[in-house]
């Protein structure tokens, strides 16, 4: 089992597989000038699944397979396929943006992904435009309806923006009421690869409540699983419930049991943290599977108490410029 130097069970890792991605969020990435990582530099499928074993020899029981885009690197079902074979992983989960995930749902099922988050901010096509700089919102409205299909369990996340999607937090949490959905709403991050517009929070926590509280006055409070980073919600008599995800006010690390590889196979112990120890060049050094899990070891000896505490050793205060898609969203 691993546990970090706080006493927290590690048993979570998501795994971003390509900082790629074929949709533009101005939240997350900058629309042109990206410098993408030479495909060398990333972790091979033959790295990621020594990885994910070794990862799982040491407890860990659930993976989150995340980017960039899980869907654009080539053979990625091929990869799914394979992990899920991995005795003593119990969950695999995708986040994913949707675009060209419909079609690939019926084989997503039968390879036994248990849950996926589609990242959909908007349902008016106009702004899904603006937002995303692509004109495929349809095409993400089709992988919403062949997951509900086919009864893949799915947490739609919308990030909130100030200004930009504030009006679509209703109409979207009014999907809860006729579909089995968890719609999570997230407190914007300063991760847009560029650290030149984001100023400050506008949307926390407390003001994305308020707002769903105006329309549904009767929204309940459910408790929450453990390890849980949202606060969960229900209308009575909805199907489906609505989560709020503190990322920036940073209000769960308190149970956080995961850690994170970036595509080139950095470890973060924490999303706010400047990376720990590189697994791929230990790898490309011949690293012993004992070298590489005592490194584990001891970089969650060593991890930050929470999400301030990461940001505040990180880059001597200098602040936040990467995008989500580099670290894994
Ligand atoms: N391409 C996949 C997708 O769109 O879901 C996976 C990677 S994406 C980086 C993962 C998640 O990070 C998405 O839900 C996205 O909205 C979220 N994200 C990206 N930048 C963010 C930011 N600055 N603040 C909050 N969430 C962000």
């Amino acid at each position: 089992m691993l546990y970090d130097n706080h006493g927290r069970k590690i048993n979570y890792v998501r795994l971003a597989v390509t900082d790629r991605c074929n949709l533009r969020c101005f939240y997350c990435m900058p629309e042109e000038g990206i410098n993408y990582v030479d495909k060398h530099d990333l972790l091979s499928y033959e790295e990621m699944i020594r990885l994910v074993e070794l990862l799982v020899d040491m407890g860990i029981d659930k993976v989150r397979i995340t980017g960039g885009e899980p869907f654009v690197r080539r053979d990625m079902m091929d990869f799914l396929r394979h992990i899920s074979k991995i005795s003593g992983l119990k969950q695999i989960n995708i986040t994913t943006n949707g675009t060209t995930t419909a079609p690939l749902v019926p084989e997503l099922k039968a390879i036994g992904i248990k849950s996926i988050n589609l990242s959909m901010d908007t349902l008016d096509p106009a702004r899904f435009f603006e937002i995303t700089r692509r004109n495929v919102f349809n095409e993400v409205m089709n992988t919403f309806h062949a997951l509900l299909e086919h009864g893949i369990q799915t947490k739609i996340n919308a990030v909130v923006m100030d200004g930009k999607n504030t009006d679509d937090l209703i109409p979207m949490a009014e999907l809860t009421k006729n579909h089995p959905v968890s719609v999570r709403f997230i407190e914007e991050m300063p991760f847009n690869g560029e650290g030149n517009h984001y100023q400050e929070l506008h949307w926390n926590h407390r003001r994305i409540l308020e707002l769903l509280k105006t329309a549904f006055p009767n929204l309940e409070k459910l408790t929450d699983p453990p390890n849980s980073t949202s606060y969960n919600y229900q209308v009575p008599g909805f199907k489906g419930d609505i989560g709020i995800i503190a990322a920036y006010s940073r209000t769960f690390c308190g149970t956080c049991n995961r850690i994170r590889i970036t595509p080139q196979g950095g470890l973060r112990t924490c999303l706010y943290d400047n990376g720990v120890f590189n697994i791929r060049d230990l790898m490309r050094q011949g690293a012993s599977d004992q070298q590489i899990r005592d490194t584990f070891v001891t970089a969650l000896g060593n991890r930050a108490k929470d999400g301030w505490e990461a940001e505040k050793n990180r880059n001597f205060g200098l602040p936040v410029t990467e995008s989500m898609a580099t670290i894994g969203g």
